[in-house]
């Protein structure tokens, strides 16, 4: 069998399309703010796409752009000062930050109406609860294309491998939402080939090359490729190239869940400013 590939691409481009239809039809500037701490080249590069693709929306971005070595408490004043600029309807803090800086406390100081990556305990919270409002933007972007390829999830064994705040844990809150059976795997998981087997649906987030390998893979199953990896032969994924001769459907890396990332926070961004705007409320901020 030779998967069909999602294109990610594609699918992104039509996001991104309605979120600058639906900009122009809110009628009112929705505004995103970045925060880019340290010199990381890839930071560096995402937050570059991020403004890029705003501007292409319709949506304003500020960039702001600090030092390595900033103290904490200036990051922390900066948070607080988009938190309460009313022209501000989005703050994406780059992340990782530098090992000094707690992301933690400066995720949780943003007031959670702007938290357009979904980090905030609120948020996050929220999902749990089964009302989500902000998601964080990847694993909302492998929603989207699960839901374009109609990859059906209801009664399905899905595998998520990595349980980091930002995409393993949301992308299991959504699949148990979706009535999918989900089994979340980590670095401590014992045997992890034995769960993937099963799983009709395996999403690999950890960012390892070469993780999930084709003896790992149910025929027919969907695999979903998160993983960026920098090695000698380019940008390549957690998955193993000839996973594509077993599974149903596949995500190429680069080229799929990156792009879908980026117009989901597009689309959390207008989100914001309509909820903001429209006064709904949202509970703790
Ligand atoms: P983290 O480093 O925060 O989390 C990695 C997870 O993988 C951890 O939960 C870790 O387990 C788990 N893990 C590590 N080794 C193994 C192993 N051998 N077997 C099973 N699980 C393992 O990474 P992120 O979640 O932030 O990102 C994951 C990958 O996705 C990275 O490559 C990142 O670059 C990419 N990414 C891509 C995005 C996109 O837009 N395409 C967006 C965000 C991330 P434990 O918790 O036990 O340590």
């Amino acid at each position: 069998m030779t998967a069909t590939l999602v294109d990610g691409k594609a699918l992104a481009a039509k996001v991104r399309a309605q979120v600058a239809e639906d900009v122009a039809a809110f009628g009112e500037p929705v505004c995103l703010a970045t925060v880019l701490v340290g010199d990381d080249p890839a930071s560096h590069l995402y937050v570059g796409w991020k403004h890029k693709a705003s501007a292409e929306a319709g949506i304003e971005s500020r960039d702001h752009r600090l030092p390595e070595a900033t103290p904490e408490s200036e990051i922390l004043d900066l948070v607080a000062e988009l938190s309460a600029d009313d022209g501000v309807d989005g703050i994406l803090v780059q992340l990782p930050l530098p090992g000094h800086v707690d992301e933690s406390l400066v995720t949780s100081s943003m007031d959670p109406a702007k938290d357009v990556d979904g980090l905030h305990p609120i948020n996050a919270g929220r999902l749990f609860l089964g009302q989500p409002l902000h998601v964080p933007a990847t694993p909302l972007g492998v929603m989207r294309m699960l839901e374009e390829y109609g990859v059906e999830l209801k009664g399905s064994e899905a595998v998520v491998i990595g349980r980091s705040e930002i995409v393993g844990k949301p992308m299991a809150m959504l699949l148990l939402a979706e009535h999918a059976t989900v089994t979340l795997c980590h670095s401590r998981t014992v045997d992890l080939a034995q769960h993937t087997r099963r799983a009709d649906l395996v999403v690999a987030a950890v960012g390892r090359p070469g993780l999930v390998t084709r003896d790992m893979i149910k025929p027919g199953a969907t695999v979903i490729d998160v993983g960026i990896n920098r090695t000698e032969s380019g940008i390549v994924g957690d998955v193993d190239r000839d996973v594509a001769e077993v599974a149903g459907l596949l995500t190429p890396v680069p080229g799929s869940v990156g792009p879908m990332t980026i117009a989901m926070l597009l689309s959390n961004t207008l989100q914001a400013a309509r909820h903001r705007r429209l006064g709904l409320a949202v509970p703790g901020s």
